[in-house]
C-alpha cells in the first residue's frame, strides 16, 4: 500500500496505459481512467484497474476541465500511436494547469515534440525501448544485473564483487574514497542487507546495488567479474 495516497488520472488505456492504472491502483492510490474508446473503459471499469473510469476525447479541453484535471497529482498521457492526439493532450493539461504530467512517447521525434511543449512538467517516457534496454542487461554476458537511470549522470546498479573484493570489507575496499560511489545493499543468497556497515565482507555471488556517477559506475562493471 501506498504511505501517501496520491490522485493520478492516465489518459489513454492500451496495454501501456492499463499496466500503469493496475500497477498504480494496486498500490492504493486513486487513479482516474481515461480514454475515446467505449469499450476499452468498459473494460477497464470491469477489471477494477481504476477507481472512475471516464469515456472522453483528452483532445478536447472542455472535457478534462469537467474532471478538474488539474487537481490531480500526476497526469499519465499513454498514447503512443497518434502523434496528434498525444500532443493536443498534452497542450490541454498544461492550459489547464496541470503541474506533472507523464508522457509516453514512441520515437524520438515523438519524444522531441513533448519535451519541447511540456518542458520542465513533462517527463517522457520511451516504455519499448527501455524494457528492452532492461531485459538486455539483465539476459546480456557483462554482469550489468539491473540499471535505473536517477539522471543523465547517476545511476543505481547492480554488481557481483570483483574477485579481489571477496572476503573483504565495505572499509577495506575503499568504495568510496576509491571508487565515489555508495553501496544501498548487498543481497547474499536470499538475505538482503540494506545500508550495511563498513564492516561487512564481499562473499562470491553477491549481488552489490550501488549509486553513483555513471562513469565510476561503468569502471566497477568492468572489474566485476
Ligand atoms: P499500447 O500502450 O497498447 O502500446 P499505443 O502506445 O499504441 O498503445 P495508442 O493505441 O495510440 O497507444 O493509444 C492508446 C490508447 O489511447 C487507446 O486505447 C486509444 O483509444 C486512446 N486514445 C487515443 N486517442 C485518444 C483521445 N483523443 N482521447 C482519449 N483516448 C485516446
Amino acid at each position: 500500500m501506498a504511505t501517501h495516497r496520491k490522485q493520478f488520472a492516465v489518459i489513454g488505456l492500451g496495454r501501456f496505459g492499463q499496466s500503469v492504472c493496475r500497477t498504480l491502483h494496486d498500490h492504493g492510490h486513486d487513479v482516474l481512467a481515461l480514454d475515446i474508446s467505449e469499450e476499452l473503459t468498459r473494460d477497464v471499469h470491469a477489471a477494477g484497474f481504476a477507481t472512475h473510469v471516464i469515456q472522453a476525447d483528452s483532445t478536447e479541453i472542455q472535457a478534462l476541465q469537467e474532471l478538474d484535471i488539474h487537481e490531480y497529482d500526476t497526469v499519465v498521457v499513454a498514447i503512443g500511436s497518434n502523434l496528434e492526439a498525444s500532443v493536443l493532450t498534452v497542450l490541454n493539461l498544461l492550459d489547464l494547469g496541470v503541474t506533472d504530467i507523464v508522457a509516453k512517447a514512441s520515437y524520438d521525434r515523438h519524444g522531441q515534440v513533448l519535451e519541447r511543449v511540456g518542458g520542465s512538467t513533462i517527463r517522457v517516457v520511451y516504455p519499448e525501448r527501455q524494457m528492452g534496454e532492461r531485459i538486455a542487461n539483465s539476459i546480456s554476458e557483462a554482469d550489468i544485473l539491473e540499471t535505473i537511470e536517477l539522471s543523465p549522470d547517476y545511476s543505481i546498479t547492480e554488481i557481483h564483487p570483483p574477485r579481489e573484493w571477496i572476503g573483504k570489507s565495505l572499509v577495506e575496499v575503499e568504495l568510496r574514497p576509491r571508487y565515489g560511489v555508495t553501496v544501498i545493499a548487498i543481497k547474499s543468497g536470499r538475505e538482503l542487507k540494506v545500508a550495511p556497515p563498513g564492516e561487512e565482507r564481499f562473499q562470491a555471488g553477491d549481488v552489490i546495488t550501488l549509486v553513483g556517477p555513471n562513469d565510476r559506475l561503468d569502471q566497477l562493471r568492468h572489474l566485476s567479474p
